[in-house]
């Protein structure tokens, strides 16, 4: 997993193969020539154990 900063927008961009063409997905800029950097960072999955409905109030809205 690479990580490369868009010198146009200042954005990460994430690709886990980090070699070949490298689009930047915010401004298209072209990101093939900017240093890559490796993308430790694990990213936590959210949770998915609020469970939607369950707190579900009517509003009588007359
Ligand atoms: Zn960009």
């Amino acid at each position: 997993m690479y990580k490369k900063i868009c010198h146009r927008c200042q954005r990460p961009s994430f690709s886990s193969a980090g070699e070949g063409e490298w689009i930047c997905p915010v401004c298209a800029e072209d990101l093939t020539s900017q240093p890559k950097l490796p993308a430790n960072q694990v990213r936590p999955k959210p949770k998915l154990d609020v469970v939607y409905g369950k707190s579900r109030t009517k509003r009588n809205a007359n």
